[in-house]
């Protein structure tokens, strides 16, 4: 008998903002025992802090636009050189432009990637809802996912925020932006034969157990390096 395939390890989930991928990323990385990184959360804390990597995203991040690919490339390599990055990742805002996927080829070449697939008229209504811990970075939705108690985390008890880029008028250029420069990641994961789709309509344990399948099927076979020549 041949044994099941190892799960696919090193894995981005790719999408428009407002598709779900941080909660499911979180989700699924804790349960496998692999890396979740969001470059979002990871340059929302540079900001929070006040450091020189935040003051540089702020302007950009407020706007809706793309920080500059040589700052987050940084911060991607650096976390995924870290040791526990070796059992696996899963990455979910990065990459978002052609350059950023050509650079994680060079550092970390991937064995999934999977298109979250949604009705692009649900996005500004899922981001418009959307509130944010500043503490601990759970996500909630006014109507999806409410708190338990209003305007408060049911981890910490801190108040809820709005994201400042899910504001109308960030949201408008992040779509756009989305459409732009992230949409033609999609062609070029496809004819890398590494792209995976997954319909994102239903209940989160729905779309997780969707993902699940996907993980556990492993890489593909047009995916391994030796095919990819
Ligand atoms: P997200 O939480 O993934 O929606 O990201 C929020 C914002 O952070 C984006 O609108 C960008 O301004 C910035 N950002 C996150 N990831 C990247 C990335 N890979 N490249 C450039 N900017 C990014």
């Amino acid at each position: 008998m041949t044994p099941p395939p190892a799960p696919a390890r090193r894995i981005v989930f790719l999408g428009p903002p407002g598709a779900g991928k941080g909660t499911q990323a979180a989700e699924l990385a804790r349960e496998l025992g692999f890396v979740h990184l969001s470059t979002g959360d990871l340059l929302r804390a540079a900001v929070a802090e006040g450091s020189d990597l935040g003051r540089a995203a702020d302007g950009h991040i407020r706007a809706g636009r793309l920080v500059p690919d040589e700052l987050v490339l940084a911060i991607v390599r650096e976390r995924l050189g870290r040791p526990d990055a070796r059992a696996g990742f899963i990455l979910d805002g990065f990459p978002r432009n052609l350059a950023q996927a050509r650079a994680l080829e060079g550092f970390a070449p991937l064995e999934l990637v999977v298109a979250f697939e949604i009705d692009p008229r649900q996005l500004v209504a899922r981001l418009s809802g959307r509130r944010i811990c500043p503490n601990c970075g759970t996500v909630y939705h006014l109507d999806a996912r409410p708190p338990r108690v209003a305007g408060r985390c049911d981890r910490d008890g801190t108040e809820l925020v709005q994201r400042p880029d899910d504001r109308p008028e960030a949201v408008e250029v992040r779509l756009r932006v989305y459409a732009e420069q992230t949409a033609p990641l999609l062609d070029y994961y496809r004819d890398l034969g590494l792209l995976r789709a997954v319909d994102v309509a239903g209940t989160p344990a729905e779309v997780a157990s969707r993902l699940r399948r996907l993980i556990a099927a492993g890489p593909t076979a047009a995916g391994s390096p030796a095919e990819r020549l």
